[in-house]
């Protein structure tokens, strides 16, 4: 397999018909990292037409539930032998840390593990009560069909994961578009794939851009269900092209998430430094680049100023550099546009009145951030109100704004919180119980911390409220999303009705 095979089709790894490559670039200097296969509408029919044939004619959607659990179980194990090789393309490709790579294959490998047991556990039918004896009813779950998985760049592993291994568990083939900017490492996991034994034509890769590559497959009469991780104005364009052929469609899409701090939450040195540490984790772990990034600080104003403070002293200690080197802790933007787009919401908080507490600019060359990589300094923006556009818009970087509501006002927190188009993830902190469970119930966002920020559970489900998207991913209903119910009704005892005398 040359390098540039990057096109998976019927278990056959291709370059694109066109003969057409893509550069993958080197976030932290800008250099060719690879280069792959660019596919076009061609190559997305024939993978469609694979997925197609393996699911009608093979053997996948029939295999017993056991035997598919047990690839799903030697997949994790693959996933774990290459750990390294895997965490070293996922932060060279994306510009996170080597340790934020392995954590990503440590969770990844969870969620094959996860899904291998659910649906081990879940694959029983249902008997219905028909309240006639003469009748057995029973609700039976099938696998969708051929299922288009698009991805995007922030967590290319992860986000592919999440939908591949619930997709082959239920036992639907698929056709995989990861995004053109960072498809390394999931050209890694179908390799792991064939070689745990999935037949031919399960599982189909086709490189290259969104369109063409997503918009065929969000159209195509031959797809069945779409699942798509990535942004709002991109979702939006799936759902129209799918609705075309009234396919199933997941959309997992950003986020403007609030982590509300009170300020009983830091009447102790452990506690503020806490919800400090944590607020910064929330803001600039991968550098923003997070759906659920806690982008909105909404604090309390007894406990503002010094909060900010300090988070603003922390934040300009980042070590900023190349995701590989040693002691670095946040990596680059992942593209020169990204590197942009910051760049312009930092210009626009400004003129819109925010305060730069931190950062704000670009960060001094040096030995770990080559002059070319796409660096930019952790910013916090204070003085920042909810009209402010950097404020309302998911900027998806090293952007912090901080907005203040009034002491004690749980009513105005929880207001600010739900001031969004979004609804994906937001976080409260208190040491008051109550206010804990009364605020969390409140928050119109798929997932509510209290006392945290940022860990999920395979096993829990993910997704968003509002513009955030429509359906879930991991838990019984990532599942569910791969499934048709069928309603089995069988007449034991057949008799005319004699509705029409004859
Ligand atoms: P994006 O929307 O630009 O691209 C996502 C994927 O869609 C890519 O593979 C891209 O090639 C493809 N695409 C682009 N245009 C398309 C079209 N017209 N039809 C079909 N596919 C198309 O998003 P991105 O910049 O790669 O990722 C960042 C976004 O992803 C952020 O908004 C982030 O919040 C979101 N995200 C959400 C979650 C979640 O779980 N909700 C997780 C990760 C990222």
């Amino acid at each position: 397999m040359s390098a540039l095979d990057t096109l998976h089709i019927d278990g056959i790894w291709r370059a694109a018909a066109s003969g057409a490559t893509r550069e993958v670039l080197d976030p932290a200097d800008a250099t060719v990292l690879a280069l792959v296969a660019e596919g076009d509408a061609g190559d997305t029919d024939a993978a469609v037409a694979a997925a197609r044939r393996a699911f009608d004619s093979g053997p996948w959607p029939r295999t017993p539930v056991a035997e598919r659990a047990e690839l799903l179980r030697r997949v994790a194990a693959l996933l774990q032998r290459d750990r390294e090789e895997i965490a070293l393309t996922e932060s060279r490709d994306t510009g996170k840390t080597l340790e934020e790579g392995r954590v990503d294959v440590d969770d990844v490998t969870a969620a094959f593990r996860y899904f291998a047991g659910l649906v081990e556990h879940e694959s029983g039918g249902r008997v219905v009560d028909a309240g006639d004896p003469r009748v057995h009813s029973v609700v039976v779950h099938e696998p969708v069909g051929v299922c288009a998985l698009i991805t995007p760049w922030n967590y290319p592993l992860l986000q592919a994961s999440w939908k591949v291994a619930p997709a082959l568990a239920a036992g639907n083939t698929f056709v995989l578009k990861p995004s053109e900017i960072t498809p390394l490492s999931t050209v890694h996991l179908i390799r792991l794939l064939a070689e745990a034994g999935l037949p031919d034509g399960v599982a189909n890769l086709v490189t290259g851009a969104g369109d063409p590559v997503g918009a065929r497959l969000s159209e195509h009469p031959g797809v069945d269900l779409v699942s798509f991780t990535g942004g709002l104005a991109s979702g939006t364009k799936v759902a129209r092209a799918a609705a075309t052929t009234v396919k199933k469609v997941a959309l997992e899409l950003g986020g403007k998430n609030p982590n509300v701090v009170f300020a009983d939450a830091c009447a102790t040195d452990e506690g503020f430094d806490t919800a400090v540490d944590q607020a910064l984790n929330a803001a600039f772990f991968h550098s923003g680049q997070v759906c659920s990034a806690g982008a909105r600080l909404i604090v309390e104003e007894s406990v503002r100023e010094r909060f900010v403070t300090e988070l603003a002293r922390r934040a300009a200690a980042i070590k900023l550099g190349r995701g590989t080197e040693d002691g670095v802790e946040c990596g680059p933007l992942v593209s020169a546009q990204q590197l942009a787009k910051t760049e312009m919401y930092v210009a626009s908080a400004r003129e819109e009145g925010a305060v730069v507490r931190a950062g704000g600019s670009r960060p001094e060359p040096s030995a770990v951030r080559p002059a070319t990589g796409w660096f930019y300094s952790p910013t916090v923006l204070d003085a920042c109100h909810r009209e402010m556009r950097v404020v309302r818009e998911e900027t998806f970087g090293p952007l912090l704004t901080v907005e203040t509501f009034r002491d004690e006002d749980e009513d105005e927190a929880v207001a600010l919180a739900n001031d969004t188009e979004y609804g994906l993830a937001g976080a409260v902190w208190t040491s008051d119980a109550g206010r804990a469970r009364r605020v969390a119930g409140r928050l119109r966002h798929g997932t509510v911390w209290i006392n945290d920020y940022h860990p999920y559970l395979p096993q829990a489900e993910w997704g968003g409220f509002g513009r955030s998207g429509t359906g879930r991913e991991l838990g019984p209903a990532g599942l569910a999303e791969y499934r048709e119910a069928k309603h089995i009704y069988q007449n034991l005892d057949p008799r005319p009705q004699r509705w029409f005398a004859g």
